[in-house]
């Protein structure tokens, strides 16, 4: 039974933003109720079992620059679990893996001559450095590379990044957006200044869970107009996390895989070919080591593709066959009969399409009705510090 002088939150959707929301409403004083239309929780965060592991279903990790989201870590009492590792980047071009973590990297690079290398670098700087991001809201990310970076940079660079991330939208996604990927990735460094990379012995999945556990969640319960109308009726808060109005989303799809063999020394493999199924091959055992993982190595191919993209259509074993074929290619020594565990993810709003003068959706929609969802996040990418900070932000504004 509900307690009558309790003021009462629903929340739709149990993703890391709902469920944050979540926790803080009940700290408040609120009692709250959760609704899901999933079987599980945790949204595009959620988890599964490989190698005796929870594991994410996409690849994750976080930044020292993540304050939110470590602070958060702290609260809840799982700090010893987050380790940071020095991170490792290759960038798959023409048939050839590169090392690409910096400036000696870029020297060594040898798909670029050495102008489009030094104004490559010089773009990189200046990005990093220019805090002012509005002169870049007006502008493509296509354009504005062209321009600056240069013709052959953006060609081998970054139209396979834009392409692979955005497909038909690569050409329309604000400079706003690259710039802020580039601007708020430094600062998470070491002592040596090399980057350094957040993740949780045990998965992210542990902050999900115990957010929950202090939560009321009614699971496989999807809302749509008709129950949404009730839920106002019997709630004096609502806040919406679903896909917004007015934004438009783009997919994502997951290989992952256990495998005795060892493909790689890198953790992140950017795939600079516009015919390669997947964007990024991940080693995520590269990372943090596979002593908790059975000694198996764990990968994720990923990519992300229109909502209405065969691969929301087509079997796992048959985007496994795609996936499979083209990493041959590219490693001619995977070895299929290694696997031991594969698991194929389907996401349909993945990442919210942030074209030129960028319209932030509203948060307050009526009187007690609110949304919170990552197409909110303007102009940093969308990403687990960010949806704690969103949350926060939102139980301010409301003034609970
Ligand atoms: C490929 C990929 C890689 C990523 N890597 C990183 C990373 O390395 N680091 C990082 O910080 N972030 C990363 N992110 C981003 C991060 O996962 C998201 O920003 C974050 O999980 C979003 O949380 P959310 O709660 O805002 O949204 P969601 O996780 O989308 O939660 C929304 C919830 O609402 C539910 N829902 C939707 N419709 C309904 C309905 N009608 N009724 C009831 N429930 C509904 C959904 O099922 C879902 O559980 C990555 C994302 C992707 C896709």
């Amino acid at each position: 039974m509900l307690k009558m002088n309790r003021k009462r939150a629903a929340i739709i959707g149990a993703g890391i933003g709902g469920l944050v929301t979540g926790y803080e409403l009940k700290k408040k004083g609120y009692e709250v109720r959760i609704f899901e239309k999933e079987k599980e929780i945790g949204g595009l965060l959620g988890d599964f079992k490989m190698s005796d592991q929870r594991l994410e279903k996409t690849y994750h990790h976080i930044f020292k620059t993540d304050k939110e989201i470590i602070n958060l870590i702290e609260e809840l009492g799982l700090s010893d679990k987050l380790k940071w590792h020095k991170s490792s980047v290759a960038l798959f071009y023409d048939g050839i893996f590169y090392p690409f973590s910096g400036v000696i990297d870029l020297l060594k690079f040898k798909e670029l001559d050495l102008i489009s290398k030094i104004r490559l670098g010089i773009v990189y700087l200046w990005l990093k450095f220019d805090k002012n991001f509005s002169k870049y809201e007006n502008v493509t990310a296509t354009d504005w590379m062209k321009k600056w970076a240069g013709k052959e940079a953006y060609k081998v660079i970054w139209k396979p990044l834009l392409k692979g991330k955005f497909h038909n939208y690569a050409d329309k996604i604000s400079m706003a957006w690259l710039w802020a990927r580039i601007h708020t990735r430094g600062g998470s460094t070491n002592e040596k200044g090399e980057e350094v990379l957040g993740y949780m012995e045990g998965g992210f999945g542990q902050i999900i869970n115990k957010l929950a556990e202090k939560l009321e969640i009614k699971l496989s319960y999807k809302v749509e107009s008709k129950k949404l109308k009730e839920l106002e009726k019997d709630f004096d808060l609502i806040i919406d996390t679903r896909r917004t109005k007015n934004v438009d989303y783009i997919g994502a799809v997951d290989l992952v895989f256990s495998s005795t063999q060892s493909l790689s020394k890198y953790y992140w493999h950017n795939i600079n070919d516009l015919k390669s199924p997947f964007l990024v091959l991940v080693q995520h055992t590269n990372l943090m080591g596979n002593k908790n993982y059975n000694d198996k190595n764990i990968y994720y191919l990923g990519t992300y593709v229109p909502q209405d993209h065969k691969y929301f259509k087509i079997s796992d074993k048959e985007i496994e066959k795609e996936f499979f074929d083209y990493l041959k290619k590219i490693k001619p020594e995977f070895d299929e009969k290694q696997i031991r565990e594969r698991k194929i993810f389907r996401m349909k709003n993945a990442q919210h399409i942030v074209v030129l003068s960028y319209k932030v959706p509203s948060y307050k929609v009526n009187k007690n009705y609110y949304q919170l969802n990552f197409a909110q996040i303007y102009p940093e990418d969308r990403g687990i510090n960010f949806a704690v900070k969103e949350a926060r932000k939102l139980i301010k504004m409301i003034g609970v």
